[in-house]
């Protein structure tokens, strides 16, 4: 009991971490977009100004605006330009999605009932994978929960995370995961399938098991879906696995859509 504390207490004080370190990062993103619209409009006042040079090249007594106008890299003033803007825009973006990814994950803390929406926790965690699979992996989603529901939402979150990470990894090169919500006999059902490179059935007997791993040393625990078998049971719910060798895997979540409370 004395270790179940120390650990406890450690899982509160990270979320706090990650609350207090999103907080710190907004205020200079705050910064970065508020200085954006004054930067579009130079840039348009320099285009038009140049532009306008341009125009008086030739009049007559245009010798030293030439020699001026020699020195200025017209494309970067027209084009480049806005162009950097644009793409600094798109990263602050970027930066901004991932703070409220983690601001999602932070504020849930492990063990407190919420009502939510289980879309958005799957969106969360596929925005803090997103450099795990960017560029080789398509994700395909069909949400037709359209429900709130009442569950551990921190701890869902986490058999998000461990089933997706398990599906990112099991696609050695491209591929596809199509991700499901929907409600079925007042049941929050979601289903995870990759076309990864599936499991043999001696495999698929032991994935729940604690510490069970086919990773090398240090890219795997095995506790990743041992926690999230008992996550889901802690729910009532079911959580169940199909898998092809070769073809791929299919994780399918069901828990009700109003929490189960123990007696
Ligand atoms: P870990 O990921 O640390 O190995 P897990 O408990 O998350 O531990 O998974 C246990 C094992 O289940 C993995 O090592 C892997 O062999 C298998 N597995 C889990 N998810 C998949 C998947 N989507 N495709 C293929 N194998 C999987
Ligand atoms: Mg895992």
């Amino acid at each position: 009991a004395q270790t179940q504390l120390v650990q406890s207490e450690k899982m509160v004080s990270l979320g706090q971490l990650v609350a207090g370190i999103a907080h710190e990062i907004n205020n200079p993103i705050g910064a970065i977009y508020a200085n954006m619209p004054p930067l579009e409009e130079y840039i348009d006042d320099i285009k038009g100004t140049v532009e306008f040079a341009q125009s008086c090249m030739d009049e007559p007594g245009a010798e030293k605006l030439n020699t001026h106008m020699e020195q200025i890299d017209y494309t970067f003033v027209t084009e480049d330009l806005a162009k950097l803007l644009g793409s600094q825009k798109q990263a602050a973006d970027r930066i901004r999605n991932i703070v409220l990814a983690l601001r999602n994950f932070s504020r849930l803390d492990q063990g407190e009932v919420k009502t939510v929406r289980l879309e958005e926790g799957l969106d969360s965690t596929l925005q803090m994978l997103h450099h795990t699979y960017k560029d080789r992996i398509t994700i395909e989603k069909d949400y037709a929960l359209n429900e709130m529901v009442e569950c551990y939402a921190g701890e869902l979150n986490q058999v998000f995370m461990n089933i997706l990470a398990n599906a990112i990894q099991a696609i050695p090169d491209k591929g596809g995961i199509f991700i499901t919500t929907a409600k079925v006999n007042d049941q929050a059902v979601i289903s995870i399938a990759d076309t990864g490179i599936g499991m043999p059935e001696e495999v698929r007997k032991k994935i729940f098991d604690p510490f069970f791993t086919t990773k090398e040393v240090g890219e795997g625990t095995g506790l990743g879906l041992s926690i999230s078998y008992g996550i889901i049971e802690k729910h009532h719910g079911a959580l169940t696995v199909e898998s092809e060798l070769n073809r791929g895997t299919r994780f399918i979540i069901a828990i009700p859509l109003r929490l189960i409370k123990d007696a």
